[in-house]
């Protein structure tokens, strides 16, 4: 059993598992990754190749949390020749008082001016003669903060599993997917298909699959699943380039919660004649990551397709090729991303630390950083405050 035992078992060897393996063989933990899959895989949240990296969000707290992310990336950059943040800055733009899931221009002008964040604010017509979008109404506002970025999350994903491969005291395992946690004289019983694994410690990152991991624990979270649509539409002009961005509006159509596209410039790892484009809005939540189809729904499909006909320009009228990527969102107001320790009605819960849903991808290499420091010290120095749930919103299924 002795080869079995470990300090801290990372169950999830996506983004955030690797950031956290790499983390915790910084400090010589005996760490054990185990992944249901191969490592980087298509089949979770960081499926595709890339992510936004922005500044702008409504919330004090997050606006610093992004800053604080800078220095655990610019670490992380040391290790790889591949460019990990391609700054192209953020473009924010649309009706500033519409509130959507990912916030508002308003606020974040307002968070972003607490914190000191530099940005230029900018009118319809400023938009559309440096951004080459087209037909926007009058009344639109924007801003563009230069350190906004493209994430290159297979160079990121590639990368941290290199430093994991490096570390003596990390041990990788694929095709080992987590069936069943039992705890035993405070210690967790993890077991796969064919083996079981020991630790003190377990850190819970399994992307959309949370709460079927959780489930062996006796609890879950209040999440919704979606399967995103991206369309790549081709340049025209090939000189043309866009920055990452996002356009907030009022919702047009029936039923629809929210109206907020977003999108990437072309990036030289990614289809580098493409532009890739995405609707951000959930029209067909699923009930559970089975029912994930690989297809994109035609609906919010077609509203992108509407979308950049209607308002960009150097590109083809419909996209090429489309791709789909599976997401986790927590259904509780204002908490985008839960990161902490399990509820307090779970045995051994300050043992066990999660961190699941929302938009992550800029954060990697700090919460790989977050959750090994709640793994091996059971605290950390950033505020987890604004990610914690109380324990009602916890569900006990026993
Ligand atoms: C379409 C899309 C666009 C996004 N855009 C952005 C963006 O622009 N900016 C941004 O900051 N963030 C963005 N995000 C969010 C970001 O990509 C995620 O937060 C991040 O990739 C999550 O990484 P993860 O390691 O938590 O999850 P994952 O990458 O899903 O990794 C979890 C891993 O756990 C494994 N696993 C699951 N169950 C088990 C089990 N029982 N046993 C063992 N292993 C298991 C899975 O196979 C998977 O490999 C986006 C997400 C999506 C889906």
């Amino acid at each position: 059993m002795n080869n079995n035992y470990f300090d801290v078992i990372v169950i999830g060897g996506g983004a955030l598992g690797l950031a956290t393996g790499y983390e915790l063989g910084k400090r010589n933990a005996k760490t054990l990754v185990l992944e249901r899959f191969s490592f980087i895989n298509q089949q979770g949240s960081s499926a595709g190749v890339s992510r936004q990296f922005r500044i702008p969000y409504p919330d004090e707290y997050m606006v610093r949390m992004v800053l604080d992310s800078v220095p655990y990336w610019d670490e992380l950059q040391t290790h790889t020749d591949a460019t990990l943040l391609d700054k192209v800055g953020t473009l924010w733009f649309g009706d500033p008082s519409v509130k959507t899931t990912e916030g508002n221009i308003e606020a974040a002008e307002k968070a972003m001016n607490k914190v000191g964040v530099k940005y230029t604010p900018l009118t319809a017509q400023q938009i559309e003669e440096q951004y080459h979008f087209k037909n926007l109404p009058k009344d639109y506002t924007g801003l563009f903060q230069a350190d906004g970025a493209s994430i290159n999350l297979l160079a990121t994903l590639e990368t941290l599993l290199q430093r994991n491969q490096a570390s003596p005291s990390v041990t990788l395992r694929e095709y080992q997917s987590v069936l069943q946690i039992t705890q035993k004289n405070d210690e967790f019983w993890i077991t796969t298909h064919d083996e079981t694994f020991v630790a003190k410690k377990i850190v819970v990152v399994p992307g959309p699959y949370i709460n079927n991991v959780l489930t062996l624990l006796d609890f879950k979270v209040d999440v919704t699943y979606w399967e995103m649509a991206s369309a790549y539409f081709k340049k025209t002009k090939p000189d043309i380039q866009y920055p990452t961005w996002f356009v907030f509006q009022e919702p047009t159509a029936e039923g629809l919660h929210d109206n907020l596209f977003y999108g990437f410039p072309s990036v030289v790892w990614d289809n580098p004649d493409y532009i890739r484009v995405a609707p951000d809005f959930v029209m067909k939540p699923l009930s559970n990551p089975d029912q994930r189809t690989h297809v994109p729904n035609p609906q919010e499909l077609a509203y992108t397709i509407q979308w950049v006909q209607n308002h960009m320009t150097g590109l083809e009228p419909v996209p090429h090729f489309t791709s789909t990527c599976l997401i986790a969102l927590s259904t509780i107001e204002n908490k985008e991303m839960l990161l902490g320790f399990a509820p307090s009605s779970i045995p051994n819960h300050e043992n066990i630390v999660v961190c699941a849903t929302g938009w992550a991808g800029k954060f990697i290499p700090l919460l790989g950083r977050i959750l090994s420091d709640l793994a091996l010290d059971g605290k950390t120095p950033y505020d987890l405050q604004p990610f914690q749930i109380s324990r009602t919103r916890f569900k006990s299924i026993l």
